[in-house]
Order: C-alpha cells, then sequence, then structure tokens
C-alpha cells in the first residue's frame, strides 16, 4: 500500500555559498532546536511532478540536518489517480461534480494506506501530507500521539470548483497546520483553525537538473536529440497537461518564426507523473497540433536518451535561448524556477505561482496570450543584452527566495510553530519521541 523511499543525507555545507547567508543561519539554528524529531512526508508518487520532484532534494537535506526525515509514496489502485486526477482539475477550476463512487474510491484507498502504516508502526511526530490526494488520511488515521498534521496544498485554487471544494474541505479541520503556496490560494470557508502558513515551493541548485551544465555539453545533449544547435531554440519543459497549454506555445512559436527564421521549439514531457492518465491524450493532440513541423520537437518517451531525464532538462533550459512556460493555470511552477536559475529570460503565463516569480520586465515577461508570448520571444530573441541583464536578475531572485534550504527552513518554522522542541521528551520505544503541543510566540 506503500512504500519508504531511503536517501542518503546531503551534508549541508554543499549549499554554503550558493544559499544568503541568513538563510542558512536561521535554518541551522531551527534545525537544531528540532534535531530529535522524526518527520515523515507523504505523497502520491515517486517520480514526475513538482511535488516529487520537491521532495527527493528536501529529505536528504533535512536528513543531513540531523533531523530524521522519512519520504512515503502510496501506492493505490489506479482507479484512485483516475479520481485524483479530477478532484485536481476540479480544484483549479474544471466543472463537474464528484460521484459517489468516486468519493469513495478515493476515501477507501487512503484508508488502506493508513491502516497499513499503523499495521507497519510507521509514527512520526510531524507528518506532512503533500496535495489533495493524501487529504483524507489526517481523518483516517487514528492519532496514537500528540503528532502534529500538516497538509500542504501546491496546487492553484483561485477560481475551484466551489463545489468539490465545499465537499473537500472539511477535511482540512483534521489538520494542525496548513501550507499553501501563495496568499491568493487559501481557500475561503476554512474559518479560523487550523493556522495558515505561506510557503513557496522551491528548487534544488545541487541537482542534476539544475547544477551548472557547460553549453557545449548542452548542445550536444540536444543535437543528439534531434535539435540543431546552430539555430535559436525555445522550450517548454512540462508535464504533457491541459492546463500547461502545449497547444498555445506552439501557435506562440509559429508566430514568432515568421520574425526569427530558423527557430525551433522543444516540448518536453519525459517525466509523466504516475497519477496523471490523461497525458496520452494531450500528446496525441499535441503531436497533431504540431502537424509533424520538424522544427517543433516533441519528447514525451524516456527511452533512448543520450543523458538521464534530469540532465536532459538541464540541457534543453541551458541551450534554449529563452525558457517559456504557458500555463494557464499554475501552483507554483518549478520550471520557471529551473530557467531562471540558469540565467534564462523566462517567458510565464500571468497566472498562480509564476506571477511571484516573475517580475515582469525585470526576471522575464509574464504573458496573458499566445500572441504576447509570440511577440516577447520575437523581442528576446532579437537583444541579447536584455536576454542576458534578466537572465542575470532572474538568477539573483532565486537565489534569495526559491532555493531548497528555504523551503526547508519555511517546513521547519511550520513545526516549530506547532511542537515543542523534545527537550522535554522522553523516547518512546518504537524511536518516537512524544512531544507535547505547544504554540511559540
Ligand atoms: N519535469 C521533468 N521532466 C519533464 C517534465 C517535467 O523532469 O519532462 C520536471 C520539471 O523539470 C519540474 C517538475 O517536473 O521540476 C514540474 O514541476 P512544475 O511545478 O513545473 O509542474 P507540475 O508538474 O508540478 O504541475
Amino acid at each position: 500500500m506503500f512504500l519508504s523511499v531511503a536517501y542518503p543525507a546531503v551534508a549541508y555545507d554543499r549549499y554554503l555559498g550558493l544559499v544568503p547567508p541568513e538563510t542558512t543561519e536561521e535554518l541551522l539554528s531551527i534545525a537544531d532546536e528540532l534535531k530529535e524529531l522524526r518527520i515523515v512526508h507523504l505523497n502520491s508518487t515517486a517520480i514526475g511532478g513538482g511535488v516529487a520532484e520537491i521532495l527527493q532534494s528536501l529529505v536528504p537535506l533535512t536528513t543531513g540536518l540531523g533531523i530524521a526525515t522519512e519520504r512515503i509514496v502510496i501506492n493505490p489502485p489506479p482507479q484512485f489517480f483516475q479520481v485524483t486526477k479530477r478532484i485536481h482539475n476540479l480544484l483549479q477550476g474544471a466543472e463537474g461534480t464528484l460521484s459517489p463512487k468516486e468519493l469513495e474510491i478515493y476515501f477507501q484507498s487512503i484508508q488502506n494506506v493508513a491502516e497499513d502504516l499503523r499495521r507497519r508502526h510507521v509514527f512520526a511526530d510531524a507528518w506532512f501530507l503533500h496535495d489533495p490526494q493524501l487529504l483524507p488520511m489526517a481523518r483516517l488515521l487514528p492519532r496514537e500521539f500528540d503528532e502534529t498534521w500538516i497538509w500542504i496544498c501546491h496546487i492553484d485554487l483561485t477560481t475551484p470548483n466551489r463545489g468539490v471544494l465545499d465537499t473537500l474541505l472539511p477535511l482540512t479541520k483534521d489538520y494542525d497546520r496548513l501550507i499553501f503556496s501563495l496568499e491568493s490560494y487559501v481557500p475561503d470557508g476554512l474559518g479560523e483553525t487550523p493556522s495558515i502558513f505561506i510557503a513557496p515551493p522551491a528548487i534544488d541548485p545541487l541537482a542534476v537538473k539544475n547544477i551548472p551544465l557547460d553549453r557545449d555539453r548542452a548542445l550536444k545533449l540536444v543535437a543528439a536529440m534531434g535539435v540543431d544547435p546552430d539555430r535559436p531554440l525555445v522550450t517548454q519543459v512540462s508535464r504533457f497537461d491541459l492546463w500547461k497549454d502545449p497547444w498555445g506555445v506552439i501557435d506562440a512559436f509559429r508566430l514568432a518564426r515568421e520574425s526569427v527564421p530558423g527557430l525551433q521549439l522543444g516540448l518536453l514531457g519525459l517525466s509523466q507523473a504516475a497519477d496523471d492518465p490523461e497525458a496520452l491524450d494531450v500528446v496525441a493532440s499535441v503531436t497533431e497540433h504540431a502537424a509533424g513541423d520538424p522544427d517543433i520537437h516533441i519528447y514525451f518517451d524516456a527511452v533512448g536518451l543520450p543523458t538521464t531525464i534530469d540532465e536532459v532538462v538541464n540541457a534543453f533550459q541551458v541551450a534554449s535561448e529563452v525558457v517559456i512556460q504557458k500555463s494557464l493555470r499554475e501552483g507554483f511552477g518549478l520550471t520557471v524556477t529551473e530557467g531562471m536559475w540558469k540565467g534564462k529570460a523566462v517567458l510565464g503565463g500571468n497566472v498562480g505561482g509564476i506571477r511571484i516569480q516573475i517580475e515582469n520586465g525585470v526576471t522575464g515577461y509574464l504573458v496573458d496570450s499566445s500572441e504576447e508570448c509570440a511577440s516577447r520571444i520575437v523581442e528576446l530573441m532579437q537583444d541579447p543584452d536584455l536576454r542576458s541583464r534578466m537572465g542575470e536578475a532572474a538568477r539573483e531572485a532565486v537565489r534569495e527566495r526559491f532555493l531548497m534550504p528555504s523551503l526547508a527552513l519555511d517546513y521547519l518554522k511550520v513545526v516549530k510553530a506547532h511542537v515543542m522542541p523534545p527537550s522535554v521528551s522522553a523516547p518512546s520505544q518504537n524511536g518516537y519521541r512524544a512531544t507535547k503541543k505547544h504554540a511559540l510566540a
């Protein structure tokens, strides 16, 4: 019903010099206070998508800070993912309702995981439950100790389907703390409790996807995948998903190419999440929209890549003159952060989390349509100085706010706000340390 993913600890020293010293100082101090705690993160997919991306870096980082951190990935039946993909779409604004059968699959699948967790004696001082997939867990897993329950909502709740939101919101009452990526995602109707925190996601500068990659190697890798390294390239890296608007990217590319001869487009969706059953339909439709254009490179199959998926993503972002993320809804948009960290001017859809990352005209451009996206591509392609100025400002903005140690700090602050450091508690038999609930000022 679930699988525990083990990671070796990463020594924090490796982040020194990459993040602002104030972040490091605060993080080391809070980690020291909380180091007796045991933290468990639960999410619904081992790879693919932003949450998986975050957890594979966050867990080794906090482990390296001396806090025992475990990552658990649930392993429900495929029908669960059909339902949760619908829930995801509905919460991001799609029309429709959830049928009693769908709700039963949703609750029953989580109930099975909850029973399994207790059967296998998994305990924690602080539980981080990620996204709507895991939302019912706090209700279904009986509390045996004074555990802290935190639900993290990574999705864009700006214009949710109200009926579905109202069905699910009562489940938040079983949590001690809720975390949203942005202030504007906090839905109406949560009431006074539980306390709400805002913690935007982050990228890992030590990950293969984000470490410095020599431009020559990047060009070699994209060339090995069929891109002409001597002609300009723009890329969108995204799961093939309705909200990422790959069709709109193609439209923008076609318009821009009229003014930028030889322009090429890369659409990369290599790491499809296991919880995304719609992806293949989207790929088929996008391929049809590309109509066999030899300069539109669509990648959705990881078989036969010249290197790892992560290095391929890095290579496309480095080799591109402009990085695009033309989403119509976006909880945060790690691909925007990744492009900015590589010193690229990023064109992002003017929605959700992209808006808090891109300062329009300074660290990239926000676009509202394919036409606008096309004209910004042309402007940037014709002005290399503007590209490099924006790219530098973009990298600095990420360094200040969106690297993994900042996110680790935010999460630990949420834990600290709820538990008292365990200097006053005694370890129990299974290694779990009962802690006193204590709201810190
Ligand atoms: N990603 C990847 N390979 C792909 C497509 C996406 O590794 O082919 C990664 C991407 O680099 C980013 C994450 O998946 O780190 C997507 O996160 P984001 O927040 O942009 O979107 P989400 O998929 O969570 O909606």
